[in-house]
């Protein structure tokens, strides 16, 4: 069945963020505070489905919290990035397309935490396709120390030069701490919503 990245009826936050741990324990602790946080409010979380950086933290403070956690890894990073079976969900798939796929199509959110130069490609991938209309799910930026001050500064500085449209800084949200940043993407009443949908297909394959 092909991924359908406007369904919206799981309570999941789709994270991005390091598949490295940072020379700055700073950004581990924040990724697995992260984690907890989601798993506490009933939330899921879905991810690339490693055990290394600040990804593998995220997945360590979720199921420490005993929430749900569905990871999404090409066969081929299974050696690089890790090759778990605490998850709740493991998707071992053909590509990174793929991945993005699926990690999209289960998310009713999505957060971008410190990482890499792939976790840019994530970011920029989500967020272009809110602004162009593929979807209309919330993209946020969990912006630990200010991390991404300077992307930001980038992007206002293309959008002084009108070489990117004002609207993109519009479609973002940023914020400096998890529970703001949470409460902002999906607001209690959109919470319930999903939640609703949620149970109704429960009972319906039950
Ligand atoms: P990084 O921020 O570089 O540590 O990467 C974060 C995650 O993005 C890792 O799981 C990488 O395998 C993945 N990744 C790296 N490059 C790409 C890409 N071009 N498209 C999709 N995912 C990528």
């Amino acid at each position: 069945m092909p991924y359908d990245i406007n369904r919206k009826d799981e309570l999941n936050i789709g994270l991005f963020c390091a598949s490295r741990p940072s020379n700055d324990p700073t950004y581990v602790k924040a990724a697995y505070e992260f984690g907890q946080a989601v798993a506490k409010r009933g939330w899921g979380l879905v991810y690339g489905g490693g055990d290394k950086g600040l990804m593998g933290a995220a997945a360590d403070g979720a199921l420490d919290a005993g929430g749900k956690v569905i990871g999404v890894i090409p066969d081929f990073l299974l050696g690089k990035e890790g090759d778990r079976n605490d998850l709740t969900e493991k998707h071992v798939l053909a590509s990174l397309n793929e991945r993005k796929e699926l990690i999209a199509s289960r998310s009713a959110a999505f957060v971008t935490m410190p990482g890499g130069v792939g976790t840019i490609d994530e970011l920029t991938e989500v967020w272009t396709w809110n602004v162009l209309g593929r979807h209309d799910k919330p993209v946020g930026i969990y912006n630990v120390n200010g991390y991404f001050d300077k992307l930001i500064e980038f992007i206002n500085h293309m959008v002084g030069l009108e070489l990117t449209g004002a609207h993109y800084m519009n479609a973002i949200r940023v914020a400096n701490n998890a529970e703001g940043l949470l409460d902002a993407l999906i607001p209690a009443e959109v919470a319930g919503e999903i939640m609703n949908r949620q149970n109704r297909d429960k009972i319906i394959n039950e």
